[in-house]
This record gives C-alpha cells, structure tokens and sequence, in this order.
C-alpha cells in the first residue's frame, strides 16, 4: 500500500489504485490525525508533524540540462534538473523525502486541489557567496509562513527545521544553476515549496492525502539595468484581503483574482496595484502592492522622518522582507533620528505628505525584486508623486535597505539571517 502511495503522482497507470488507497487510510483514521494538526500553527510546535530527513532517497536525471546564459535568464521560466517531494498520508504522516528528476505531476482529475484551491506556496532564494558558498536568508520564516498557510487550508503541517534540511541537500545538489555574480549581485536560485491537497474526491472537506514539493528557477537581477521606478494604480473597485480573510496567508487562491485588475491597471499604463482597504468612515488604508509590502518615508507633521508600513492585521502578507527592513530600519535608522512605524495610514496622508512638501520616497519589499522604487500613485483622477526628481529612478532609503539586506544575503556582512549550506 505504501509504494502504490509513493508512487502515486509520477506515473499515470498507479494513480487510481494509489487514489482508493487515500479515500480509504483518510476514512479509517484520518480524523484524529486532523483534530491535532489543527491546533498545530506554530512553527515551534512539537504537534508538527515529523518529516524524516535521514530516509531521503535521490534519483539522479541522466538528462542535465544546459544552462540558460545568464543575460538570458527569465524569472520562473526555466527549472532545474530535479525536484523534491514528500507524499503525506492522514494516517501515516510524511512519507520518505525524494529528490527525483523534475517531472510532471500525475493527478486524478477529481483532485481537490483543481476543484477547491487547497494549494499553498512559499518564495525564497539560494546565493552564492565570493568563495562560492551557497545561502540562505531566514529560511525559519518561510518554514513558519507555510505552516500558517497550510494550517489554515486543512492541509498537513510539518517540522520546518527539517524541511530546511532537505531543501539545503536540494539545493547542495542544484548548485550548477545558480548563477554566478561574481560581477554584480543579483543573481540567485529562486525555490518554490508548494503544497497541495492529491486526495480524489469532489466532496468537501479536509483533504486526506498531500504532497509537497520544492522546484527551483534560476534567476537574474530584477532589474538588470538598474532600478527603473514603477507607477501605482490605487485600486478601491477590487479588494485583495479583508479582516478574517486569508490575505495574510500565502495561497494560491488569493493570487488568481489579482490578475484581472492588474490587467486593468497595466491597460491604463501602471504596473502594479496599490491596494486599498476602505475604512469605517470611508478611510482609504493603504495596504500592499501587487505582491509586495509597502513602505513609504515622510516627514511626519512633527518634523521627523518617518518609515511607515502597515500592521499585520490579517490582511497583509507577512513579508520576510518586510520583517528584515523593519528590523535593518529600527536597528540602523532610528540611531540617525528615524521613527519606524508599523501602523494604519492612508492615501490622503500619502497625497498630503506630497502636496505639503514632505514625501521623502515610497517602496515594494518583496524577495523577487528585495524593493522596487516606486515613482508614483494614480489616485483619484492625480498622480501623487512620490518623491524622486525626474531621471532619478532610486530614493536614498531604498537603496540603502537594497545594499543592507543584498549584503547579508550574499554573505559579505556575516550575519545570522544568511544560513550557510
Ligand atoms: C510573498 C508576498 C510578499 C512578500 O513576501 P516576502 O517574504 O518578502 O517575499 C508580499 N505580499 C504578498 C501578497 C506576497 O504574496
């Protein structure tokens, strides 16, 4: 039963017999197993359940893949030559880990992550060092992420720390294709961990089997030429999260929806969505954009400088690098006289801190582009700038947090948050 488990998803002619297999372990114990992994949503919790790094099994591809130039390289294009997987059962937990050659899925068309969206990922990045060490940044907080977001779609949680194990000999294995920057910084392995739900069944409810899998795309700098600032388009019409909802989690389902009103934006000349969420008296909080936090530095109506972004109230994602920024900012800026805001803030105070003469820079925070300047928002039929004089494509601040964290990302400031493989 276990092997026709294992090998359900790569290879089309074990799938029905593997799929009854689920229907039927979920039906015979996989409630108990859900009772406890429902109260499992804290990374550090020994409810976790275990993954077992010393029974990984790797297949090598006999297939290498050439390597894509790296003035050729395209974010989330091309893969490397392997994957990683882990199969879990309600009843016997997380399978024996494997590195296999990237391949193709092979799933029942009754699956439920097709029909209900039980699907989560995480994004992070592999560098590589001067003396050719490959890192990683802070790979406890996309662990922490992925068990919130599986935890809350019903979806088996896991041991992070030794999700991290797995993920390094991935990546150990994977390290012809990170690109080398011996010439500028900006090149990196991007890792997708995903989590889906396999069991076959159109009912609705917990699923009883999952898999998950990490896939790796190598990448280039965001932006090769230097930094291009981008325009905003404030959007109110759509809404990306709400409070009690589940933009704070890193699922599938709340990226599809985005499309159509980026699409719209871009149609008008934006790149990007600024999200807004319409407050109680009509208040338009500023919240993220696209896929990235949001921050902005003002001159506050005391006269201070101000880094502003907003709280974690359920309806933003909590980015790493939001979270490193926030850190950088409170340990290196607030010295030079800085206050460093998480709180509620809204585009009239945007527009104000512009018309007023008080908009320092505003900037997305994400680990695609680490930040993203940002030279306008559409808003209300004007256009709020943002604080950079015409040419200038980067704000002093947003450049010092891209030197600060690409430092500790490729290893030449020694910090704890670069994990060395
Ligand atoms: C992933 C993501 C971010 C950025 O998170 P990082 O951990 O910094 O990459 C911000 N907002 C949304 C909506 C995201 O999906």
């Amino acid at each position: 039963m276990l092997q026709s488990c294992r090998q359900s998803l790569f290879g089309a002619s074990a799938v029905f017999r593997a799929s009854s297999n689920f229907q039927c372990l979920y039906t015979q114990s996989g409630r108990r197993t859900f009772a406890t992994q429902l109260q499992a949503d804290d990374a550090t919790d020994p409810r976790l359940q275990a993954i077992d790094p010393s029974q990984l099994s790797i297949s090598k591809t006999t297939t290498p893949k050439d390597l894509v130039p790296n003035e050729e390289l395209v974010f989330g294009r091309t893969f490397t030559d392997h994957m990683l997987s882990l199969e879990w059962t309600a009843s016997e937990g997380w399978l024996a880990p494997r590195i296999t050659p990237y391949q193709n899925l092979s799933l029942d068309p009754a699956t439920c992550v097709f029909h209900y969206a039980f699907e989560a990922f995480e994004g992070m990045k592999a560098y590589k060092d001067k003396s050719g060490n490959v890192r990683l940044f802070r790979p406890d907080r996309n662990m922490a992420r992925l068990n919130k977001s599986v935890a809350r779609i019903a979806l088996p949680t896991f041991d992070g720390k030794a999700l991290t194990e797995l993920i390094s000999k991935f990546t150990t294995l994977e390290e012809r294709f990170i690109p080398s920057h011996l010439s500028a910084r900006g090149y990196s392995l991007y890792l997708r961990p995903t989590m889906i739900g396999t069991q076959r069944t159109l009912g609705v409810g917990p699923p009883g089997s999952a898999l998950l899998y990490v896939i790796a795309s190598p990448v280039g700098p965001y932006y090769p030429t230097g930094f291009k600032a981008i325009s905003l388009e404030a959007t109110n019409y759509a809404v990306r999260a709400w409070p009690g909802g589940v933009g704070d989690k890193k699922l599938g389902a709340n990226y599809a929806p985005c499309i159509v009103p980026q699409m719209q934006a871009a149609k008008r000349g934006f790149h990007q969505n600024l999200w807004l969420f319409e407050g109680p008296n009509g208040e338009e909080y500023v919240t993220e954009v696209g896929t990235m936090n949001l921050f902005a530095a003002i001159v506050n109506k005391e006269g201070k400088n101000e880094l502003l972004t907003a709280p974690l109230d359920g309806t933003i994602l909590e980015g790493v690098t939001r979270d490193s920024i926030l850190a950088l900012a409170r340990e290196r800026l607030q010295p030079e006289g800085w206050v460093v805001s998480e709180k509620k803030f809204t585009m009239q105070d945007l527009a104000d801190a512009a018309d007023e003469g008080r908009m320092l820079e505003v900037f997305g925070a994400g680990t695609a582009a680490v930040v993203s300047p940002i030279r306008n928002i559409s808003w209300r039929n004007r256009l709020v700038e943002c604080g950079l004089e015409q040419g200038e494509e980067c704000g002093p601040i947003t450049q010092r947090m891209k030197n600060w964290i690409e430092g500790i990302q490729y290893g030449e400031e020694a910090h704890p948050w670069s994990v060395k493989l």
